[in-house]
């Protein structure tokens, strides 16, 4: 359930609320917002609904108690009406603006990941994106760089001042990981890793979580709920396409979800071509499409020569490739801006 306090509540009538909740065993999550205090309890609350709904209402400083319906509170619009805005180093994720998240599938050498990450930043990419730890569906291919991938991103956020995103696939990678990058990326493999989920959700960077190839919306920001219910409320959604009877392409890209996600969470989301389609030429269009319908921003895989890649050879970009996405890309977020507001 949701307390909402009234426009003028005191910290004081804040303060006696949240330990009222606690004084039952629940957890409160409050949300200063640009009118008024919301406050969720979050718990086990069972039989004891009726009996609290009533009690909260009476204490001072509370304007209404609702109770909620939907799984996810903290991640939901009703909790947090307005849109989530991350900050990174000098990128801003969810403002309005177009994030581009760029960069190899893995970091495969310090000179392959430093020629692509001065040529996505001279394109206009905002973060660098490269694999360290990869999960590959076979253990024959190659497995990532390891902790040397984390030192040469690092070394390329110094030399470019591009923040860094890569994925994080164990508990016990979170530290040396967060050590290293600056925001943690967790694999579509790992969405419902919920002890992955909760030690994500105690540090403090900022998380992308790529939807499971199998989970429903529902269940994705279930999985983002573990993350900010853990104490981690920078959370972005990336849509990485899911899985269908299609096999034309490697996966579907819901670019419906991306509507879907803005109006019922405040999170900033993010769209995959590269791993939705599998398919390098249809990264283009499938970057402006998810653009169109109001993705925060794109993340895309670039490698200065595609087809020698030990990974995802087939999506990668070259670098002309990505500066022509780069230039249909823009534009159309120049048309779409101010389109789609909070929750439309
Ligand atoms: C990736 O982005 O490197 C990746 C492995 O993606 P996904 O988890 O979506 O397959
Ligand atoms: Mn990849």
């Amino acid at each position: 359930m949701f307390v909402v306090m009234t426009v003028g509540a005191s910290e004081a009538e804040i303060l006696g609320v949240k330990s009222r909740i606690l004084a039952e065993g629940l957890t409160p999550f409050d949300h200063v917002g640009e009118e008024r205090t919301v406050i969720a309890v979050v718990g086990e609350i069972g039989s004891r609904r009726p009996a609290l709904l009533e009690e909260f209402a009476r204490l001072p400083g509370v304007g209404s108690v609702t109770p909620i319906s939907r799984p996810y509170k903290l991640v939901s619009r009703e909790f947090h009406p307005e849109d989530t805005v991350i900050r990174v180093l000098d990128a801003v994720i969810g403002d309005g603006s177009l994030t581009v998240m760029a960069g190899p599938c893995s970091v495969e050498s310090k000179e392959q990941l430093f020629e692509t990450a001065d040529a996505v930043k001279a394109a206009g990419a905002t973060i660098l994106r490269g694999g360290a730890f990869k999960p590959r569906t076979s253990p024959y291919s190659f497995q990532g760089l390891g902790v040397q991938g984390l030192r040469y991103l690092a070394e390329a956020r110094e030399r470019t001042g591009l923040p860094v995103i890569t994925e994080v696939m164990e508990p016990n990678q979170v530290d040396i990981v967060a050590e290293y990058a600056d925001v943690l990326q967790i694999g579509t493999r790992n969405m419902q890793n919920y002890s992955l989920l909760r030690d994500v959700g105690r540090v403090a960077r900022p998380v992308m979580l790529k939807r499971g190839y199998g989970a429903t919306v529902e269940e994705w920001l279930m999985a983002a709920e573990y993350i900010v219910s853990s104490g981690n409320p920078n959370v972005i959604l990336c849509e990485r396409g899911i899985r269908t009877f299609e096999t034309f392409t490697r996966n579907t890209m819901d670019l419906a979800a991306v509507p879907v996600i803005n109006h019922l969470t405040h999170l900033p989301v993010i769209i995959d071509p590269s791993h939705a389609t599998g398919k390098r030429w249809l990264v283009k269009p499938l970057a402006v499409g998810g653009v169109a319908v109001g993705a925060d921003g794109i993340m895309v895989e670039v490698h200065p020569h595609p087809d020698d890649a030990l990974s995802d050879a087939e999506q990668q970009l070259d670098f002309e490739g990505f500066r022509e996405m780069m230039a249909a890309v823009l534009p159309v977020h120049e048309q779409v801006r101010g389109l789609y507001g909070p929750g439309a």
